[in-house]
C-alpha cells in the first residue's frame, strides 16, 4: 500500500448516515480500510442529486410499493456524485486505473458487477444487481471524509486545477449527455429542452455541441433560462408567460420540434412533450417521477408514431464530460451555485427540495 507522506489518516470520519426517509444523520463512523485492489479516497466535494432527494422523501422507486420490492436500504452513506483524491492504494488498484496517491479522481455512480447478462454485454449502466453508491449497505457513497472505490469501479482521473463542486459535477453531466446521445441529433433538428436544472442544462450544452438548427430550452425561472443561454441555448421560453407548444410550431412551419428531452421530472413536462415533437420525433425522458404519469398513448402510436426512448446514468459520457468541464465553456460558477459544509446537509437537501434559489448544491466534508 501507498499512503501520501506526512498525512495519517484518521481513526473515524462525520458521515450522513441514512436510516430510512427522512431520516438521515451526521454521524461519527469509522474510515473504511481499502482491501485488495481497492482505492481509499478522500472527498472533496459531493453534489446533491434530485434523486437523493427523492429516496430522502421515501419515494417508491427507493422504498418499493405493491409493484416492486425496497431498492435502498437503511445504514447507508448517501451520496453518488462526488470527487475525491486518492490517499492509499495497492499497485493492483493503481494499475487497473492508471491512477496514483494525490490524483483527483471520479467514478462512475453504478458500481458493474461484471457478471450479469447486461454487463457481460457491454451495457454495464443497466447492471442487474445495480449497486450504485449511496443507495445499498454495500456500496457507502461520498457523504463523508472519506470512501472506497471497490474493484469494479470505473474510474476517471480529473483536473486538479478545478474547483471541487465543479469537478463533481461529472456525474450529472455525465447523465445528461447520454440522454442527449440517445435522441441521436441530426444538423437540422430543433431540439427543445424541458427543465433548466443541473441535468437540463447539460442536456442544453450536450445537445449544442451536436450543433443543430436550434436548441430551445424550456423553465418557469428568467434566471435559469439565462443560464441556459450561457450553456448555448438558442431560444429560450418561459412557460409561465408563453405557451411552448405554439412557439416551437411557429419555428417549425408548423410540423413541431424533432427531438424533446425532458429533465422535469414534472408530469405536465410530459404531455407538453408530446404534444410539441412533429411526427416521427423522438422524446427522450431522463427524469425520476414522484408519481404516475397520465397521458393519451395514442398520440406515440397513431398520431405521430414517435420513438420514446429511456435514458439513465450516463454509459461511455465521463470522458465527455470531464472534457466539457475542463474545457471551462460551462458557467459552473453559476451552475454549482451553493456549498455547504457536510454537517449542513440537512438545509443543502432543503433547499434542493424548494429549487428555487439553488441550481446545484454540493456538500464540502472537513
Ligand atoms: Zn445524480
Ligand atoms: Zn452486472
Amino acid at each position: 500500500m501507498s499512503t501520501p507522506q506526512g498525512s495519517s489518516i484518521p481513526e473515524t470520519m462525520q458521515a450522513v448516515v441514512c436510516h430510512g426517509p427522512e431520516d438521515y444523520r451526521l454521524e461519527e463512523v469509522p474510515v473504511p480500510r481499502p482491501g485488495k485492489g481497492q482505492a481509499l479516497v478522500r472527498v472533496e466535494a459531493v453534489g446533491i442529486c434530485a434523486s437523493d432527494l427523492k429516496c430522502y422523501h421515501g419515494a417508491a422507486k427507493f422504498w418499493g410499493d405493491e409493484n416492486r420490492p425496497a431498492w435502498a436500504e437503511t445504514e447507508v452513506i448517501p451520496g453518488h456524485e462526488f470527487v475525491g483524491q486518492v490517499v492509499e492504494l495497492d499497485d493492483e488498484a493503481a494499475r487497473r486505473w492508471d491512477i496514483a496517491v494525490g490524483d483527483r479522481v471520479v467514478s462512475e455512480q453504478i458500481v458493474p458487477c461484471w457478471k450479469c447478462r447486461y454487463c457481460q454485454r457491454g451495457e454495464y449502466w443497466m447492471c442487474a444487481p445495480h449497486d450504485m453508491y449511496g443507495f445499498k449497505r454495500r456500496n457507502p457513497g461520498g457523504m463523508a471524509s472519506y470512501m472506497l472505490y471497490p474493484v469494479e469501479a470505473l474510474v476517471h482521473k480529473v483536473s486538479k486545477d478545478l474547483p471541487p463542486a465543479h469537478a463533481a459535477f461529472t456525474e450529472p453531466l455525465s447523465c445528461a449527455l447520454h440522454a442527449v446521445e440517445r435522441a441521436d441529433i441530426r444538423f437540422e433538428d430543433v431540439v427543445v429542452v424541458a427543465g433548466c436544472g443541473p441535468i437540463g442544462l447539460g442536456m442544453i450544452a450536450g445537445a449544442v455541441a451536436k450543433y443543430p438548427a436550434a436548441v430551445v430550452a424550456l423553465d418557469m425561472s428568467p434566471t435559469k433560462l439565462e443560464l441556459a443561454r450561457k450553456c448555448g441555448a438558442t431560444h429560450t421560453i418561459d412557460i409561465t408567460e408563453q405557451d411552448p407548444v405554439q412557439l416551437v410550431k411557429d419555428m417549425t412551419d408548423g410540423y413541431g420540434a424533432d427531438v424533446y428531452l425532458e429533465g422535469t421530472g414534472h408530469p405536465a413536462a410530459v404531455k407538453q412533450g408530446l404534444n410539441l415533437l412533429r411526427k416521427l420525433g423522438r422524446y427522450v425522458e431522463y427524469s425520476v417521477f414522484g408519481s404516475d404519469v397520465t397521458v393519451d398513448w395514442s398520440i406515440i402510436s397513431d398520431d405521430k408514431e414517435l420513438d420514446v426512448l429511456g435514458a439513465h446514468l450516463g454509459p461511455h459520457c465521463w470522458p465527455a464530460a470531464i472534457r466539457m468541464i475542463e474545457s471551462g465553456r460551462l458557467p459552473l460558477d453559476e451552475i454549482c451555485s451553493h456549498q455547504l459544509p457536510l454537517q449542513d446537509f440537512q438545509k443543502g437537501l432543503d433547499m434542493v427540495a424548494a429549487g428555487t434559489e439553488s441550481i446545484k448544491v454540493t456538500l464540502i466534508p472537513s
